[in-house]
């Protein structure tokens, strides 16, 4: 790996603000982020900012990015759900940390982009499908983790919390305000979920399709 100073200063930068797990640090160390922002952006790749991506969409901030992968507590043998693959940034990370991700993004251009990086980074425990992710994945379920990358309203989506294993943690922004969104952490025990308010963010909204057959109507 090459020497980077900006990447260096960047992963300094994220310890002291709080993302004190060195396997999180090493995957972010390894994953490069310049790869996953528009070629406008490059030099702006390991900065801890959030950027823009095509379609109105955004790349996290990497210290989110650092302080949610830490957030989820990740074992090797983990399969994780993310919704909002965006960039595909985060999964990338998600995947030096887990099993496998399983991974959904709405937007059919950044899907194909990110599955593009994927491939081009040899990276194969990463699967996607383009849709709904508010819905899950019932197929692959229960997931050890889920991670919503962006905004949900005031309770995360059924579906989610329903494809969540026992013991399992589901981390998503939530809040009505696009001012006031907190990350949200629930665990699932045998009893329900416990819901544990962490830092405030701002996401992109979570969008919601409607069922097919409102769509076509
Ligand atoms: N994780 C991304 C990354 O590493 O680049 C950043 C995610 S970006 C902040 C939020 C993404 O969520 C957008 O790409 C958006 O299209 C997607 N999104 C919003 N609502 C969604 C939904 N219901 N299902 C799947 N993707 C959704």
């Amino acid at each position: 790996m090459t020497y980077n100073p900006r990447k260096i200063r960047l992963l300094m930068a994220l310890r002291g603000a709080g993302v004190t797990d060195t396997k999180v640090l090493a995957a972010i160390e390894r994953i490069p982020r310049e790869l996953f922002v528009p070629e406008a952006f490059q030099d702006r790749a390991w900065e801890d900012t959030a950027l823009p991506i095509d379609l109105g969409q955004t790349i996290s901030q990497p210290l989110v990015v650092g302080l949610m992968t830490q957030a989820l507590e990740l074992h090797p043998r983990h399969l994780v759900l993310e919704v909002g693959t965006g960039s595909g940034y985060q999964a990338a990370v998600l995947s030096r940390l887990c099993r496998r991700v399983f991974t959904i993004e709405r937007l059919k251009p950044l899907l194909r982009e990110a599955e593009e990086r994927f491939r081009a980074l040899g990276i194969h425990t990463i699967t996607t499908r383009l849709g709904d992710g508010t819905r899950g994945w019932p197929e692959q379920a229960p997931f050890a983790r889920i991670l919503v990358t962006a905004a949900g309203g005031p309770e995360p989506p059924k579906d989610l919390t329903d494809q969540l294993a026992v013991g399992g943690v589901l981390l998503i922004p939530l809040g009505t305000d696009h001012r006031d969104q907190r990350v949200v952490r629930f665990r699932r025990s045998e009893a329900g979920l416990i819901r544990e308010d962490l830092w405030p963010v701002r996401f992109v909204p979570l969008l919601s399709d409607p069922p097919q057959s409102v769509r076509s109507a």
